[in-house]
């Protein structure tokens, strides 16, 4: 292939829906400005399931795309659809390396309503992309930010989730531009 590969690499661990994928690809290629290539994943999640908390360690899957993965991305994103904890935490939507490589998306949790039931697919698919997005900034060297309106606040609770918007306020928007600078990025 003499097709240049693109910067953020989207891979799918387990079971997850194509349109998923193709969702968060071209969400987070508009938000990022930057080439997305969804990849070929790994089909299981056994090494990473503990049987004690019945979840999957966000920590060890991250640990694990780290030392195995060799693409020429410099991001990936990795997306499950099963429940994922880290140790400190009952569960997370997501989890990232800061200043790393890997950051982690669990779709598990995100359909939910609050009074029961589940949210309509466009909320779910828009949830999803939110933690995607945060997290994927976080391995830029982004922290949480104040400002209501920038993707980049922290969120404990889907009713959090669904307050902020799916991009960077004007602050964080030049911090990743400066990171695009330093990093030679090819921008689209
Ligand atoms: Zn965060
Ligand atoms: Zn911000």
């Amino acid at each position: 292939m003499d097709r240049k590969s693109g910067v953020i690499g989207i891979v799918p661990i387990g079971e997850v829906k194509p349109v998923i994928l193709k969702i968060l690809a071209a969400n987070i290629q508009a938000v990022y400005n930057l080439p997305v290539d969804i990849l070929d994943g790994r089909k299981s999640l056994r090494k990473f399931f503990n049987p004690t908390r019945n979840q999957y360690n966000a920590l060890t899957i991250l640990q694990h795309m780290d030392r195995r993965w060799r693409q020429p991305h410099e991001r990936i994103l990795a997306v499950v659809s099963v429940d994922i904890f880290i140790p400190i935490l009952t569960y997370v939507f997501g989890e990232a390396q800061v200043n790393g490589k890997m950051a982690l998306v669990s779709t598990y949790r995100l359909n939910r309503r609050s009074g029961g039931g589940n949210v309509k697919p466009a909320r779910f698919y828009e949830r999803i992309v939110k933690v995607a997005i945060h997290e994927l900034a976080h391995t830029f060297g982004l922290v949480h930010c104040r400002e209501n309106h920038c993707v980049m606040r922290a969120s404990y609770s889907l009713k959090d989730l669904d307050y902020y918007p799916i991009y960077f306020c004007d602050y964080c928007q030049a911090m990743l531009d400066d990171v695009y600078r330093r990093m030679n990025l090819r921008t689209l």
